[in-house]
């Protein structure tokens, strides 16, 4: 039998996911409007991954023969004034995914599901290169972002970002 408190854990992942989508989704909508489209283009392959994530939880539940259900997905209301609100917030909601992640596998830990902890071991280590990724670009945005042509370089290096399916495959 799967472990109910688990179950309903990995259920809710893929609701956070899918938000967590849509918020980089909002902050592409804000990079386009600003006109900074490598920076536009970063954060929206970031909505596409965490797409992914949501379909991997998904999945995960599906093959384990746990029913899903599906909920209202919050609207993204960060308010974003400067560039740097946005990168400091895309950190900030990493570093909460990262401890919902936790969360997952401290419970599975104590129900003794080493499937799931195994299937977790994926997004533990994703969350870490997640948390490197965004903690990189506010580093790079102080180093350089204040400077309009540090700026216009730094959108040409984000705009190099290409999308690539995650690693774990069900
Ligand atoms: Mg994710």
């Amino acid at each position: 039998m799967f472990d109910k408190k688990v179950a309903k854990l990995l259920n809710q992942q893929i609701n956070k996911e899918l938000y967590s989508g849509y918020l980089y989704l909002d902050m592409n909508n804000y990079f386009q409007a600003r006109g900074l489209d490598g920076f536009a283009n970063w954060y929206y392959i970031q909505a596409q991954e965490e797409r992914d994530h949501a379909m991997l939880f998904y999945q995960y539940m599906q093959n384990n023969d746990l029913k899903v259900t599906l909920g209202a997905i919050d609207k993204p209301d960060k308010k974003f004034k400067r560039d740097m609100d946005v990168l400091k917030a895309g950190l900030e909601h990493e570093q909460y995914v990262t401890q919902l992640i936790n969360d997952i596998y401290a419970e599975a830990n104590r129900a003794k599901d080493f499937r799931t902890m195994q299937f977790l071991d994926w997004f533990i280590k994703e969350q870490g290169e997640e948390e490197t990724n965004a903690r990189d670009m506010i580093s790079k945005m102080e180093l350089f972002g204040s400077d309009p042509k540090g700026l216009y370089m730094l959108n040409q290096e984000l705009k190099a970002r290409v999308y690539s399916a995650p690693s774990l495959v069900l």
